[in-house]
């Protein structure tokens, strides 16, 4: 098996060769930084993350680009309301971004370009493109002509003729089509502006991806990423800006998107009250869970953000977590694996093909949230089962499987948390949603004792019950009760 991807440009699944041997660029758009990102946001760098991973995994040596936005309309309109620098409250949303961004997991990647620090290249790009006949200069503003690009409308399959039925476009007598759409930008007062051939002004939105993958990937380069609502018109854009500045076709060998979050299967907006910053959802679900919901539906289809399915990751989150701790403290409790040949062999040995064929395959992270059940279904018997402790080789096959698992879980950026403190962490959480205290809880074991003591065991089942209706189950082992949080009453 090989590597390969889904390519927006042909709408088909294409065998991944990379440009230079052993390399990969990939360009991922980034965040427009003017407030606190959201779960759609959390999406995006998510699945692509996993996706730089695994070419990591595969050996590729890869140089991941992502931008920062911090010259906008938003960014200045946000800024004019606050009455702050806007680039100043750009470098703000920045480092907020990273503060999500590290408590899902997402690794940073190699380059993370600003438009405010790219202006040379802006520039430059578009007087190449300018003077390849694509561009025009009215009153201080550059546009890009689209009716010169023959090809405009290659990605999102639309035509000139669909999109002037389609939609709606303010007549601009500058423009030669209104489709045509701004490189520059000329200054207005209030604005964060930069000389030009064409006078002060700015860049328009589009230009900046072209301009910065250009300079740190070059032309030409392997992956290029993003949300599905990119495709039309930024990408679009993308594509026309740069064939059209350097001529090299075409510009991205591979373009990657991801499907929408939509909230209770309605699609996420403002509008409609739904709508969540990371901020919002990591305050009530751990980052390890949000994460693990995110990489449970292929990157491609829509996802549907609720709370059963939010609880449900947790759950099975938790459960990962468990296993891991409960199988590091036998290991270190016990001596040397000298007990003989792998007892489940096959289950260790087939692993690393199995999730690696699902990634493989368009980078299908919900197959690896599947895979990933048995490994630890397996270990749990190995662990607990009834005649698990005298199974030949236990501990030499929970050795081979906690080493398989790894890169597994390191791709999929979940359980490489020290399993103590985050299943403490899920612990508190849970409480949270559940509205007890852990106070309540050894309260409610107390009193179980008690009760069990006094041999009232219909007191102690009532107790007990009635923890597990609020989503608390107890256990009783060697070390006294403890608890976990389910997530259903009917789940256990
Ligand atoms: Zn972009």
């Amino acid at each position: 098996m090989s590597l390969s991807i889904y390519n927006t440009m042909t709408r088909a699944k294409e065998a991944f060769t990379p440009q230079v041997e052993g390399k990969v660029g990939m360009y991922v758009c980034g965040v427009t930084v003017y407030d606190l990102s959201h779960i759609g946001h959390a999406r995006v760098y998510v699945a692509f993350d996993a996706a730089y991973r695994y070419l990591q995994h595969l050996g590729y040596d890869v140089t991941y680009v992502r931008n920062f936005t911090d010259v906008d309309d938003k960014i200045i309109k946000r800024a004019q309301e606050r009455d702050e620098d806007p680039i100043a409250l750009a470098a703000r949303y920045i480092d907020e971004f990273y503060v999500d961004m590290d408590a899902l997991g997402c690794l940073r990647p190699e380059v993370e370009p600003k438009v405010s620090t790219h202006i040379v290249e802006i520039i430059a790009m578009i007087e190449n493109i300018i003077a390849n006949g694509h561009g025009y200069v009215v009153d201080g503003d550059v546009y890009f002509d689209i009716d010169s690009f023959g090809e405009y409308g290659k990605l999102s399959k639309r035509s000139l003729d669909d999109m002037r039925a389609g939609e709606r476009v303010a007549v601009d007598d500058r423009k030669k089509n209104p489709f045509d759409f701004a490189l520059w930008k000329s200054a207005k007062p209030g604005e964060p502006t930069w000389e030009s051939p064409w006078g002060a002004g700015r860049p328009g939105w589009h230009i900046e991806c072209s301009a910065m993958s250009e300079k740190h990937l070059g032309m030409g380069f392997d992956i290029h990423a993003g949300g599905k609502d990119l495709i039309f018109p930024h990408h679009e854009n993308e594509v026309a800006q740069s064939e059209a500045a350097c001529g090299v076709k075409p510009f991205v060998h591979y373009w990657m998107h991801n499907g929408f979050v939509n909230v209770d299967a309605e699609k996420m907006s403002k509008s409609l009250g739904n709508f969540f910053t990371i901020r919002d959802v990591r305050s009530v679900y751990h980052p390890q869970a949000i994460r693990f919901f995110l990489l449970s539906t292929h990157y491609r289809a829509p996802i549907n953000y609720t709370e059963r399915n939010l609880e449900e990751a947790s759950h099975r989150v938790y459960y990962l977590y468990q296993t891991l701790l409960d199988a590091a403290q036998i290991m270190e409790a016990s001596g040397p694996l000298d007990d003989g040949p792998m007892a489940d062999g096959a289950v260790v040995s087939a692993l690393p093909g199995k999730w690696q064929a699902a990634m493989d395959d368009d980078f299908n992270t919900a197959l690896v949230t599947g895979i990933v059940s048995e490994p630890l279904k397996v270990l749990n018997d190995l662990m607990f089962g009834k005649k698990a402790k005298k199974k030949p080789g236990r501990l030499t096959t929970m050795a081979g499987l906690l080493e398989a698992l790894q890169p597994l879980l390191w791709v999929m950026g979940v359980g490489t948390g020290d399993p103590g403190e985050v299943l403490a962490e899920m612990r508190a959480m849970a409480l949270a949603r559940r509205a007890i205290t852990e106070a309540d809880v050894q309260a409610a074991i107390e009193e179980r004792v008690e009760a069990r003591a006094n041999k009232d065991w219909a007191k102690a089942d009532e107790v007990r019950d009635a923890l597990l209706t609020k989503g608390v189950q107890l256990m009783d082992g060697p070390t006294g009760t403890t608890w976990r949080p389910v997530y259903e009453a009917d789940d256990v």
